[in-house]
């Protein structure tokens, strides 16, 4: 039984795989619109492959994702006016995340890792963490590592990706990166034919509540992601899972796995 996936162990191998001092990883993600190509479940599917693959190489377990998250906002999501995203009130994210973190910690484990992969999620994260180490106390020797798992591409990745310039993160949005990323992992989710021509969206250098729902392109993709590609998705997937299991091992002191 070599699966990294908490969700295919018996309780009994998990046991075994925690007391071996396994690491954990939580992927972080949502369900959210990604334009007429992408499925709603793109940013906690790439949190969990991602997480599969750095656990594969540390000997790690992935527990089943989050997969909903904090609510979009137009500006790095679309916003929540998009039928099918399903989101969270900050509270309840937190509380999830604090639950969770406690959970593990009674199991064994005491070096977790939240692998975030949708944008609004990251304070409400932080949040949750926060909260169950406040509650777990000081003496409680559990770590806790959160990322996001883009921050991992690494500059002349992102200068080969984006020949044109890099429009950032936020705006990142069921574009270049996220179709090129399932394009590597789940390509029979993903319709190259239905990929827009938006974009990149201009958005003002404030925000409107009620959301001004005409800022955001009809389709949800905030920049075109036409340029994408299988080949780029390997390239950045390969930053990522080096980059997060580099930072694993160097804060937790494991080996990578041969
Ligand atoms: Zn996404
Ligand atoms: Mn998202």
């Amino acid at each position: 039984m070599n699966t990294v996936r908490m969700d295919n162990l018996s309780w009994v191998d998990y046991e075994a795989r925690i007391k071996a001092g396994a690491v954990v990883f939580l992927p972080c993600g949502a369900t959210e619109q990604h334009g007429p190509h992408l499925p709603l479940g793109t940013d906690a599917l790439l949190a969990s492959a991602l997480s599969e693959d750095v656990a594969r190489a540390v000997n790690g377990v992935v527990a089943p994702a989050l997969s909903y998250g904090y609510k979009s906002q137009p500006k790095c999501g679309g916003g929540q006016h998009f039928c099918g995203t399903t989101s969270l009130d900050g509270a309840t994210m937190s509380a999830l995340v604090r639950d969770a973190v406690r959970e593990f910690h009674r199991h064994g484990v005491r070096r977790l890792v939240l692998v975030v992969g949708h944008f609004e999620n990251q304070w409400f994260v932080t949040e949750g963490i926060e909260l169950a180490l406040r509650e777990l106390g000081p003496q409680a020797g559990l770590e806790v590592m959160r990322l996001e798992h883009w921050d991992f591409c690494r500059e002349d990745t992102l200068a080969d990706v984006f020949p044109d310039g890099f429009p950032g993160f936020a705006l990142e949005h069921a574009a270049v990166i996220e179709t090129s990323l399932m394009l590597h992992y789940f390509p029979h989710l993903v319709r190259l034919d239905s990929i827009p021509d938006d974009g990149p969206a201009d958005f003002p250098p404030y925000d409107m509540y009620p959301a001004r729902t005409e800022w955001v392109p009809p389709s949800g993709v905030l920049s075109s992601a036409k340029g994408s590609s299988v080949e780029k998705g390997l390239r950045m997937a390969d930053d990522i899972v080096s980059g997060i299991v580099a930072a694993v091992c160097h804060e937790f002191g494991v080996q990578a796995a041969q």
